[in-house]
């Protein structure tokens, strides 16, 4: 969950009021509960998502143009007698569990079934969007593990509260009921603390890109008690953690740009100073790129011949599969074009669907393409994207005279089809340094910069390491 701040509604009050046999006088909000136009939506979405019609939603909201619709305007949702408050958009994150999300945001099963229309707990992944009630003044929760071998009442009473108050919260059947290791919550004043469902070892553990898309970064910062060592995987992917200056630790994985959309694994290990271990684990989406189909490219059959292209290919993986531990950029990517051109001015971006013809010949090979291309001709300027240490600069069949810098961490750009190489291996090269000159060496159909950036073994997407900061 993004947020952490968690409210209750009068209708989980009277549901908690109405477990312990009391009944109040109850007095309903009958205007509906308000949803905040979120970039994107139109009426059909917001009314398909809480399962009422378009004319309802008009009708409730003295909507005469269903184009007219900005986001940040407040619309109240029809039909949801005894809600009231702000419905709220929240992106499950990793921890984040249906028994977790129930007792942190103290909302009823039945109210969070129907506004999110989960059929079972298992559909609880990370990115899943949901919508969660909250309302202003009300009391917000912190998370805690009871040690092993801790009673309900020792944990109630190391936290300032009693029994039948943790009970309560956590819709325990009775004072006995709270599972080995189990995350319960507890009254608190302070709220910058999330609730979730981890392990003891890890204080937070969020995937900070989500939703995580074919050809994007993954990146996921933990806290953990001092001393504890990370891992985990991703997908198929083993994670490398380093360490940040706030003392928490970062993970950067990319997706592979043809992994098909869908549910994909992530597990955290930690490794305790004692040499337990902890592990947790949780089903991830990752949505399409959406990548547009290319226009058929014929090349030099020599280029796309298969004894040609796999041991080029195996070489380069080999070449960026290392995580150095030395983190040597900082900030935002730069264009390797920034000399020449315009930081917009693209030929081909990165995820199209390619079809590689040989001319003169029946030979194909499909593809992606696998980084951003820069219109320019032979002999422009190419500047390095961000300060690393030069890996590799030597002529390749397909890729042209190449470069390959290290950045650090598993982070490494491939500049291709150059002209000219201008660096040796070894150098360190700072950000916006001249490296090459632009060429048509390799498999091209013009003289054009390549770039690419890999991420722990993956070529992702260079544009979101243009457009922001990782980590
Ligand atoms: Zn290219």
């Amino acid at each position: 969950m993004r947020r952490l701040h968690f409210h209750i509604l009068p209708a989980i009050i009277l549901v908690i009021l109405l477990s312990a046999s009391i009944r109040p006088a109850s007095a309903q909000d009958t205007s509906g509960p308000i949803y905040i136009v979120q970039a994107g939506d139109t009426l059909s979405s917001i009314a398909s998502r809480f399962n009422i019609s378009v004319d309802d939603l008009m009708t409730a909201n003295t909507i005469t143009d269903p184009n007219v619709l900005s986001a940040g305007q407040e619309l109240v949702i029809p039909g949801l007698e005894g809600v009231s408050g702000i419905l709220d958009t929240e992106l499950i994150n990793f921890g984040d569990s249906y028994r977790s999300v129930m007792r942190s945001t103290q909302i009823d099963k039945g109210l969070f079934q129907k506004l999110n229309r989960i059929i079972s707990p298992t559909e609880f992944y990370v990115g899943a969007n949901m919508i969660v009630p909250r309302q202003d003044g009300a009391p917000t929760y912190t998370s805690t593990s009871p040690v092993s071998g801790d009673s309900l009442l020792e944990m109630a009473i190391t936290h300032n509260t009693d029994v039948w108050t943790v009970r309560e919260l956590n819709s325990l059947s009775g004072t006995w009921d709270g599972l080995p290791g189990d995350t319960l919550y507890v009254p608190s004043a302070a709220n910058d603390q999330p609730a979730n469902g981890l392990p003891s070892a890890f204080h937070s553990a969020r995937i900070t890109t989500l939703p995580l898309k074919q050809g994007g970064t993954g990146e996921i910062i933990v806290k953990t008690d001092p001393g504890v060592v990370l891992g985990g995987v991703l997908v198929d992917f083993p994670l490398h953690f380093f360490p940040m200056d706030d003392g928490s630790q970062v993970s950067l994985q990319g997706v592979h740009a043809l992994l098909e959309p869908g549910l994909y694994p992530l597990r955290l290990d930690a490794t305790l100073p004692n040499g337990s271990t902890q592990s947790f684990e949780q089903m991830v989406l990752v949505i399409s790129g959406n990548y547009p189909e290319d226009p058929l490219l014929y090349v030099d059959p020599s280029t796309i011949d298969p004894a040609v292209t796999e041991p080029e290919q195996q070489k380069l993986v080999g070449l960026v599969k290392d995580a150095t531990p030395e983190r040597l950029w900082s900030g935002e990517f730069l264009s390797p074009a920034i000399q020449y051109a315009e930081s917009t001015y693209f030929t081909s971006r990165y995820g199209d669907r390619r079809t590689y013809i040989g001319q003169g010949t029946d030979l194909t090979i499909e593809g992606f393409h696998t980084g951003l291309d820069f219109g320019g001709g032979t002999g422009l300027p190419i500047t390095a994207p961000a300060a690393g240490r030069v890996i590799f600069a030597e002529p390749l069949t397909v890729r042209g005279n190449a470069t390959i810098i290290d950045h650090g961490w598993g982070v490494y750009s491939g500049i291709w089809h150059q002209s000219e190489i201008q660096v040796q291996v070894g150098q360190m090269v700072k950000q916006g340094q001249i490296i090459g000159l632009v060429g048509g060496t390799g498999r091209v159909t013009g003289a054009h910069l390549h770039w690419e950036l890999w991420v722990n073994g993956v070529q992702v997407d260079p544009m979101d390491w243009l457009n922001e900061s990782f980590p």
